[in-house]
């Protein structure tokens, strides 16, 4: 049994970014509602790239037809944990007054997608260092308003400082469980790919997009736009296609 120590490091450092967007929320340090704005359409189009260019016909390659029913079953069961036993979650900064029934359930259901965003980078690396860097590259860029996201809810239900802190690291725990387990585990390493691309098209498509295509002007789709298009040359570079 190998490990793939680089693919871990990189796991690592997104898992990283969770703690970090929770300490911008938690040192209440002044970052730009429209940067982060900014952030989120740009890393939208980072996501949706890399599930329909990337890990969807990954996976397809390596189980045929078979693919597409578990693509449809990551799609939906962020569905299930983050939009249906969870009440109320959605990206960016906590704005509402929600319970801290609600800021658990949402957290408990962020935890599992953060777990296959692990798997993701994992078995991206599984499959060559290229494909690995840009599903790395990927999850790495929505990784902060995740972080923020969650210990922002912790705050709006009354949680202490330390309390949210530790819900984003916890999400990075999650992250590297699933890079980890993914190393070890076969059914992971094989099924992780089109997993990852069910969930990856969810996160961008069914989470990050709805957070700005109701917003006017042209800043935030040209950022959704540049996301893509920087992926698809990221693609290019790296000899992916
Ligand atoms: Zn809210
Ligand atoms: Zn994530």
């Amino acid at each position: 049994m190998r490990v793939d120590l680089t693919a871990i490091v990189y796991t690592a450092i997104a898992a990283s970014a969770n703690l970090i967007g929770a300490a911008a929320v938690v040192s209440r340090s002044r970052w730009s509602v429209r940067a982060l704005e900014n952030m989120v359409a740009f890393s939208a189009g980072f996501m949706v790239s890399v599930a329909l260019l990337d890990l969807a016909p990954e996976g397809i390659k390596m189980h045929g037809e078979k693919a597409a029913i578990i693509i449809l079953g990551g799609y939906l069961l962020v569905h299930l944990t983050q939009h249906t036993l969870a009440p109320h979650f959605h990206f960016g900064e906590e704005v509402h007054q929600i319970s801290r029934a609600v800021s658990v359930a949402a957290l408990i259901g962020l935890l599992l997608h953060t777990f296959v965003d692990g798997v993701a980078i994992a078995s991206g690396f599984e499959v060559r260092e290229s494909l690995g860097l840009l599903v790395f590259l990927a999850i790495l860029l929505h990784k902060l308003p995740e972080g923020l996201a969650i210990s922002s809810m912790f705050l709006a239900a009354g949680a202490s400082r330390g309390r949210a802190l530790a819900a984003g690291g916890a999400l990075g725990v999650a992250t590297i469980l699933g890079g980890l387990l993914t190393e070890y585990f076969a059914p992971l390493r094989s099924y992780g790919l089109p997993l990852a691309a069910g969930v990856a098209l969810y996160v961008g498509a069914s989470n990050l997009v709805p957070e700005f295509q109701g917003k006017k002007g042209w800043g935030l789709p040209v950022s959704f736009f540049a996301g893509c298009a920087l992926y698809v040359m990221a693609r290019k570079l790296m000899g992916a296609s």
